[in-house]
């Protein structure tokens, strides 16, 4: 397997743009020779997720990925996911109809996350048969992503590869105006992350995830599926 060799900070401002496209690149396709059908990339339809799935789809066309989505998606969020989906039938879409009680984003959006966004994407893990998925984690998006790696076994058996880890907010625009790649059209209204409706505002902050669950203990966190496990063998992780 791939391994972590070198340090994250370092690289997060000692590369340049095309030496980390270059090595995203290289990411995914060690661990596409490695893991085949197996990997599979987890699409939130957010700015870092169509980068990594457009790097992805430049290593094999033949890779699969699947998108979280929930009861309180934005309108946007969902015509986006319905193109996407349109334009790559690979992309599959989970999503848990529970029944779950009004406002539970805002009593407790732990509980929320875990029902609405964790559930499903074990059911994903599980059901595409997944042993490598992909995200598009960053380690400068905010407080809660700084101790991240660029390849992870939280969960024993399951590695996560977080291919664009070290780039910077400004490199995922770069990349994505030099490849034309398309964007859920609420980034025009001003948000630089993306979530849930009710969860998710524009503010001026330096941070950019510092508009997520504004008001709550979880503000500017993460909604657990980079931080629970996601299959019934935890690990200490590496
Ligand atoms: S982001 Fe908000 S609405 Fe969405 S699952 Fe989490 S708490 Fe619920």
């Amino acid at each position: 397997m791939i391994k972590n060799t070198e340090d994250v900070a370092a690289l997060v401002s000692g590369l340049n743009y095309a030496q980390k496209v270059e090595r995203s690149l290289d990411l995914i396709s060690q661990a596409w020779k490695e893991y085949g059908d197996a990997l599979v990339v987890a699409n939130s339809l957010g700015k870092d997720s169509v980068a990594v799935w457009h790097l992805a789809k430049r290593v094999s066309p033949k890779i699969r990925g699947f998108i979280i989505t929930t009861r309180y998606k934005p309108a946007q969020t969902v015509q986006f996911m319905n193109e996407q989906v349109r334009q790559y039938p690979e992309l599959k879409v989970f999503k848990n109809d529970e029944p779950i009680e009004d406002g539970l984003y805002r009593t407790d959006p732990d509980k929320c996350c875990a029902i609405l966004k964790v559930e499903p994407i074990r059911r994903a893990i599980r059901e595409m048969n997944v042993s490598c998925w992909v995200t598009g984690l960053r380690c400068t998006e905010g407080r809660t992503r700084t101790d991240f790696k660029e390849i992870e076994e939280r969960d024993v058996g399951l590695i996560k590869l977080n291919p664009i880890l070290i780039w910077y907010e400004r490199e995922i625009w770069q990349y994505l105006a030099l490849n034309n790649v398309p964007v859920n059209p609420l980034y025009s209204d001003g948000y630089r992350s993306l979530g849930c409706e009710p969860c998710t505002r524009i503010t001026l902050d330096a941070d950019e995830r510092a508009g997520r669950w504004i008001g709550t203990s979880k503000c500017g966190g993460e909604c657990g599926i980079h931080t629970r496990p996601l299959t019934n063998k935890s690990s200490a992780g590496v």
